[in-house]
């Protein structure tokens, strides 16, 4: 049986318990990171650490425990469940305390889970034949940077796709791509230029999309970060997405349209390989 953490302690799952007063649970105030395991290591455990510390810092939650307790735990975990692949989730909510709109003293301790999941990630059968998706309305919070479990837009969101018979959602805003319900969203230009939307708070900024950036930049690519039309990436060269359980991932098929060609493109199908070479290389 899967081994969990729970506040200091680690659990057979049946086992682990939260109060039913804890603010994740009642008001999502929490907030959460996915890090990929290949080889079973962590890949780029520093990106996650900091972005979860921006998190936590946009909301206001304090938190006792240092990256280097995170890591202990990340590996006690991944060694308790002998991932060689798959992903590490941890998340980190408010604590618990009567219900009240109003957060809680500064010192109510944090509820802090984590567990493992064992999945197949580099051989995809759906990064093989690409995915599909479709464009949604981007009806999100305003705060998309911030790494919350406010989950349910993006969970109806790509609901919505799989009934249209697609693989997932990419939203959209004012007729512009943000991202996907759960990545970054990609274009490659007829011309064979990168294009994707600037960091704001309108997207969460993608550990991933910052290494697959990297690699696009070694390969001297043409980068342009900047808002792409749904228009735009229907009429596109490639398509793709990036995300630590994703890695890079093609999108073949745009609203029903195919891109391209209707197969896998060599700029993803490139910067996947070099995404995974890096990564096995600096996983820790
Ligand atoms: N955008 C959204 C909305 C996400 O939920 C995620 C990952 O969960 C990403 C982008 C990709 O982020 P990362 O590359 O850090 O996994």
């Amino acid at each position: 049986m899967r081994q969990v953490y729970v506040n200091g302690d680690y659990l057979p799952e049946t086992e682990a318990r939260i109060s039913v007063f804890d603010r994740g649970f009642l008001f999502a105030d929490g907030v959460y990171e996915v890090t990929l395991v290949l080889d079973g290591k962590l890949v780029d455990f520093a990106g996650h650490m900091r972005r979860l510390r921006r998190s936590l810092g946009e909301l206001g939650m304090a938190f006792a425990l240092t990256d280097e307790d995170l890591l202990d735990i990340h590996r006690e975990l991944i060694r308790q469940n002998d991932i060689e692949e798959g992903l590490v989730y941890l998340q980190v909510t408010r604590g618990s305390a009567d219900r009240d709109f109003l957060f809680p003293a500064e010192e109510t301790p944090n509820t802090v889970v984590l567990f493992t999941q064992k999945k197949s990630l580099v051989d995809s059968p759906l990064a093989e034949r690409g995915q599909h998706v479709v464009t949604v309305e981007d009806l999100r919070w305003r705060r998309c940077d911030i790494k919350t479990v406010q989950l349910l837009y993006p969970s109806m969101a790509k609901m919505e796709a799989k009934s249209r018979g697609a693989d997932d959602a990419w939203l959209v805003k004012d007729g512009y791509v943000t991202e996907g319900s759960s990545n970054n969203a990609y274009i490659v230009t007829p011309e064979g230029t990168v294009v994707t939307r600037d960091l704001s708070t309108d997207i969460l900024h993608g550990i991933t999309r910052e290494a697959v950036l990297q690699c696009a930049e070694d390969l001297q690519l043409r980068i342009e970060e900047r808002p792409f039309t749904v228009e735009e990436a229907e009429n596109a060269a490639e398509a793709f997405s990036t995300s630590a359980s994703g890695l890079v991932s093609p999108v073949v098929r745009i609203n029903g349209r195919e891109v391209g060609p209707g197969r896998p493109g060599p700029i993803a199908a490139r910067l996947r390989q070099i995404y995974l070479e890096r990564s096995r290389a600096s996983a820790v």
